[in-house]
């Protein structure tokens, strides 16, 4: 322990502002930090010197190897290893990396989706530096934070349009602060995001015996287990000692990597936990998680653990969510969703507030689409997660500002109550000003939004994309009208204009509980959306208004999102085609092998007491034989149709043929036999059972 107490291990292995400081002329520096700061392109001679310092350092903490460290629409982070040996004549090599290398490199990009913007044969892709997220070193090797294009321009991976939406809000957003006389000099705003990231813990030799877990990250089987979730015990509940010793480890590995893990707990369902970092920016941020997953998962392994970050490795029982924490920023510090004590008054606040009600009414499906996954199809709307109806909870407080402005009445400053435990010798202290409605897939929580759709595998990078694309095109509409109105009007022209928005989509806001049956019925009658799956969802990707508004603020153009559009729909087909494929593999080869031999120990124990008497009974076996052949017979049979819809399966022209044809034939098929199977669980007997149950896995790790 260092000073304050701060483990000497923070940001170790992180080439950091501090570090860059240290290690480069005062000059350079500056140059480095302006040219970010102002969007400006790099000086070459600059990236030499950066370049140059970043080799000695990484050489110094023992690093042999570079790589652009970048995420391609995979939904992975990918590298290509280089090693800093360059041969300078006579047999003889030094360790050198030069600004060129630290600037840009060029993979082959044939094997990444491109989703047809880029025909394979065409296979060069560059990946460039991103300065604005901190290089740092993982396997010995210096990763470089990088974007990814093609030959032609084009984006190919998830931080170029994130980087994009930065600088579309940055614009719009301080167009708002100065009509509001910027009191701060704020030269540039920025977005943040908090990504809480829950995940499940099991043993790791259970996880290796399951096909399904190690091929699709999900149970394709499981019957219900006897105890699930339902005594409310693990939430919050005290953290086992296994689990202790992961977590420990992961804030130190996560802390050398400069990642502020700050909580963990346990979550809802047994063996489900959370991980809570410090909220940073959105860009730094997006990497961050991208990192936290990988080492979660590097060191279950480590603790003979399978860390599973899949949206629903488990049916009926909570799946794992990103909580995606959202806020805007200046550069001189102000969080411009802060209400403050009196946001009646508070007009930027009002505005801001405005901007992201009509945004995210506007553009529920995008916000949909951009939290569609296969996994999370599974999770939203089932078990404590959010439904796919996209909503906005506002809290007790903002919600009766909402109702008063719409209504054109005033409204007092909102005091913040004290909270009385009845118990004396309790601190007083102040009550939040929202409470927490966890229910809601959009939150307020008191100077951020909590966009909690977000699925536990996705990356970030989409979900704030779009957000801040969004809150650029509200807050430019906005900007339109306000800027140049004299300041004597400036009030009375925000008051109308936030009353209007609030009218016109106050349908978006629910204060209400999410999970309900009464809320799908009731978001049906305002006009929401209830995308519930991907070949529902990504087709929103193209639809004209969300196309003009990317292509408008510069994130994608029309090509670039008519391709994720596609990788997304095809990635929806193909998962759960391997899926499929991989129940009718347990099904074959393990399933219905291990029922025929328990079957034919039944059998044989009717046979051994009919030879001795006909006066032993064998009822219940009898019974039993029968249970076990009728449904081991209906499970082949649904194992026949299941590949019979697989088989049909045919490449079409239009991918949402495609994808509707595995939501509509494929999924229930899979469904269909997985209910039959795992109804034989349950009658068939322990010893034959071929893996693991929800039980063995839920509760493997003490
Ligand atoms: P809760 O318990 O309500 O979920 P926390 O204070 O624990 O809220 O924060 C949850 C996450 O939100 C954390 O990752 C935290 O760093 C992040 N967060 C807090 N404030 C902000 C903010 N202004 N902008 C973005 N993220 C934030
Ligand atoms: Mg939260």
């Amino acid at each position: 322990m260092g000073m304050n107490n701060v483990p000497e291990i923070f940001g170790s292995l992180v080439f950091s502002d501090e570090v860059m400081h240290e290690r480069l002329p005062n000059q350079t520096y500056r140059a480095l930090k302006e040219a970010t700061a102002n969007n400006q392109p790099l000086d070459p001679d600059i990236a030499q010197q950066v370049a140059s310092a970043m080799k000695t350092w990484a050489v110094e903490k023992g690093a042999t190897h570079y790589t652009h460290w970048f995420q391609p629409m995979t939904g992975v982070t990918a590298e290509k290893h280089d090693s800093f040996i360059t041969p300078v004549g006579d047999g003889k090599i030094i360790m050198d990396f030069s600004g060129k290398e630290l600037i840009r490199s060029e993979p082959d990009a044939s094997s990444f989706p491109s989703g047809g913007i880029r025909s394979t044969f065409e296979a060069r892709g560059y990946t460039a530096w991103d300065p604005t997220s901190p290089a740092f070193i993982k396997d010995d090797t210096l990763c470089i934070p990088s974007i990814f294009c093609s030959y032609g321009g084009q984006v190919l991976d998830k931080k170029t349009p994130l980087l994009r939406s930065i600088q579309a809000m940055d614009k719009q957003a301080m167009r708002i602060v100065n009509i509001f006389g910027n009191p701060t000099g704020a030269k540039h705003c920025h977005s943040s995001v908090g990504g809480e990231q829950e995940y499940f813990l099991i043993d790791r030799d259970l996880f290796n015996e399951r096909e399904d877990l190690v091929t699709t990250g999900r149970t394709l089987f499981g019957a219900k287990p006897p105890k699930g979730q339902e005594m409310e015990d693990h939430y919050f509940g005290t953290i086992k000692p296994a689990v202790k010793a992961f977590m420990a480890d992961l804030d130190v590995e996560l802390w050398k990597l400069g990642v502020y893990a700050k909580t963990e707990h346990s979550e809802v369902a047994p063996s489900q936990h959370e991980m809570a970092p410090i909220y940073t920016e959105t860009n730094v941020g997006t990497d961050q998680n991208q990192l936290t997953m990988e080492i979660m998962k590097s060191v279950a392994k480590k603790h003979n653990l399978a860390c599973l970050i899949h949206e629903k490795p488990f049916a009926g029982i909570n799946g794992s969510g990103k909580h995606n924490n959202w806020s805007i920023t200046t550069d001189t510090g102000i969080n411009l969703f802060k209400p403050g004590k009196d946001p009646y008054n508070n007009l930027q606040f009002l505005v801001m507030l405005a901007a992201v009600v009509k945004g995210v009414d506007e553009y529920q499906d995008l916000l949909r689409a951009c939290v569609a996954s296969p996994g999370n199809d599974h999770r939203l709307g089932a078990d404590e997660a959010p439904p796919a109806i996209v909503s906005i909870y506002l809290g007790d407080d903002l919600l009766a500002l909402e109702t008063a402005i719409e209504a054109g009445e005033q409204m007092e400053a909102i005091k913040a109550s004290e909270m009385k435990s009845g118990v004396k010798f309790i601190p007083k202290f102040k009550k939040d000003n929202t409470d927490r409605n966890r229910t809601s897939p959009f939150a307020f929580t008191g100077n951020k939004f909590e966009f909690r759709m977000v699925g536990s595998s996705a990356s970030l990078a989409g979900p704030n994309t779009m957000l801040n694309t969004i809150l650029a095109e509200e807050l430019e509409g906005f900007a339109d009208i306000l800027e140049g109105v004299p300041e004597e009007e400036l009030e009375e022209r925000v008051r109308a204009l936030v009353r209007k928005t609030f009218k016109e989509h106050s349908r978006i806001i629910f204060n209400g509980n999410n999970y309900s049956d009464e809320w799908v019925v009731e978001a049906e009658r305002r006009g929401l959306e209830n995308l519930r799956t991907c070949a529902d969802a990504f087709p929103a990707y193209i639809r004209e208004k969300n196309l003009a508004l990317v292509e408008k603020h510069k994130i994608y153009t029309r090509e670039e999102l008519t391709s994720r559009y596609e990788i997304s729909m095809d990635t929806y087909c193909k998962t759960l085609h391997i899926e499929a494929l991989t129940m009718a593999d347990m099904v074959k080869k393990s399933i219905y092998p291990s029922v025929l031999a328990y079957m034919t120990t039944v059998a044989d124990s009717i046979r051994v007491k009919e030879a001795i008497s006909t006066n032993v009974p064998h009822e219940s076996e009898s019974e039993l034989l029968t249970s076990l052949a009728a449904l081991s017979d209906s499970l082949m049979k649904k194992c026949k149709a299941l590949e019979a819809a697989l088989s049909s399966a045919e490449k079409s022209e239009d991918i949402k043929v495609e994808a509707i044809y595995y939501r509509d034939n494929v999924f229930p098929a899979m469904q269909e036999m997985r209910a039959v199977a795992d109804e034989l669980e349950t009658i068939t007997a322990k010893d034959y059972w071929p893996f693991p149950t929800y039980t063995d896995l839920i509760y493997s790790v003490n």
